[in-house]
């Protein structure tokens, strides 16, 4: 067995594209680019890199839309938005803080940023990420983990000063308190320059890592600020070192080898789960949201 995993490729930072009015996006990875087995279970990620937004009294962002599939997992990395959505969840994630919303068998729901972020206006950054459900888990009822900064624990490696946050799934013996239906680890490391971060995972597990800020090599591969490394699925580590200040985010699961049909806010494992989705939307199946 191959001991450490390779990178297969770098994707380099695209074009940034509006998503309502309140997130100025990247689209870092999708289930519908050649690279989706690699992916797999994470369907899509959106970065909205550091923004500043001025003060208003306008509400910024998504509204009411639909769901079915899959989980939407939102990381607050600055600033703070509100989410409502027809199943009754709903809060407000500050900086630090994740909404972990798991769609299943559907929800409407809207995204804003929230009302005393936006009077105040401020620097804005957040991740959007796609999780895939297994296909006996779809149709699941929705539920909604809401988690603050301090929900969250954050291993400091030897050198006292490199914090790995423990997003999803367990670094070590530390394990977040997210839920998941599939094995999935998620981490956010913050690191000075020549910090040194050794990762373990599962052989045959997807890996992919995002560099926020700041640049890092894996091996001889450098890894510059946008940059999107995926791994191949063989191996079981990872080291990491810093070539700057950094913050990271790291993506690993397993992957969920199922057919995979996707349209817009929908993903399902057939057309025909894809139009029932359609059709309970617009039959009013999927709720709305109360005034
Ligand atoms: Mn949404």
């Amino acid at each position: 067995m191959v001991q450490e995993k390779q990178i297969i490729k770098i994707v380099l930072p695209r074009e940034k594209h509006w998503v309502g009015d309140g997130f100025y996006v990247s689209s870092i990875f999708s289930m519908h680019s050649e690279d989706n087995k690699h992916i797999s279970p994470f369907l899509l990620l959106d970065h909205a890199a550091p923004k500043f937004f001025p003060p208003t009294d306008q509400k910024l962002g998504v509204g009411e839309h639909p769901h079915r599939g899959f989980e939407t997992v939102t990381m607050a990395i600055k600033g703070e938005v509100e989410h409502r959505d027809s199943s009754g969840g709903g809060g407000k994630i500050s900086t630090g803080g994740v909404q972990w919303m798991t769609a299943g068998s559907g929800v409407v729901h809207d995204e804003f940023h929230s009302r005393d972020f936006a009077e105040k206006g401020g620097e804005f950054e957040m991740v959007q990420l796609w999780v895939n459900l297994p296909a006996k888990h779809k149709m699941t009822k929705p539920r909604y983990q809401s988690l603050d900064k301090k929900d969250f624990p954050i291993v400091r490696l030897q050198d006292g000063t490199t914090k790995v946050k423990i997003i999803a799934g367990n670094f070590g013996s530390s394990f977040s308190p997210a839920e998941t239906f599939t094995k999935i680890n998620i981490y956010e490391v913050e690191g000075h320059q020549n910090s040194e971060v050794k990762l373990n995972f599962d052989d045959g597990t997807n890996t992919l890592i995002l560099q926020l800020a700041g640049s890092s090599f894996i091996g001889d591969q450098h890894l510059d600020k946008g940059d999107l490394g995926i791994f191949d699925r063989n191996g079981v580590s990872i080291n990491l070192k810093t070539a700057e200040d950094s913050k990271i985010l790291i993506l690993n699961g397993e992957p969920i080898e199922e057919p995979l049909e996707a349209y817009g806010p929908f993903v399902m494992n057939t057309r025909e789960e894809l139009m029932d989705a359609f059709r309970d939307f617009q039959e009013g199946n999927m709720g709305s949201l109360a005034e």
